[in-house]
């Protein structure tokens, strides 16, 4: 069912120091920037082998990352796991009393179905379930 680790997410504040960051030390350029408008994030990925590092700006002081941003400061915010069918493993989760914020995927950055999991549930991390 899991099949790797699709992205890593890191809440930052802005993400033009992040992408100057990684054309000068690395020479690197993201393979992707959008605004996610529903999350209310500007989000932009470099690609690092299988994994990509994803960097979320808040776009509205309402966002989740706006939040997580003033409660914790800048770092890691979630870790997101490839699965092939999600609605499935939504429902296997679920029969295991895992406690989910999603209940049915919604549409995340590259238009991809993703749901996540409450970090109560998956010892204080908080986890995206993401359709490959
Ligand atoms: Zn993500």
């Amino acid at each position: 069912m899991l099949k790797k680790v699709d992205h890593i997410g890191i809440a930052v504040t802005s993400i033009e120091p992040v992408k100057q960051f990684y054309r000068e030390v690395f020479g690197l350029e993201p393979v992707f920037e959008e605004e996610v408008s529903e999350q209310k994030v500007r989000v932009v990925g470099f690609q690092v082998g299988e994994t990509r590092l994803e960097y979320l700006e808040p776009t509205a002081e309402d966002s989740p990352i706006a939040r997580f941003l003033h409660k914790r400061g800048e770092g890691m915010h979630h870790i997101a796991l490839s699965v092939t069918h999600i609605q499935h493993a939504l429902e296997v989760l679920k029969s295991h009393g895992i406690q989910l914020i999603d209940e049915k995927p919604r549409i995340g950055a590259e238009g991809k179905k993703i749901a996540f999991v409450h970090p109560k549930s998956t010892h204080g991390v908080l986890i995206e379930l993401s359709e490959e």
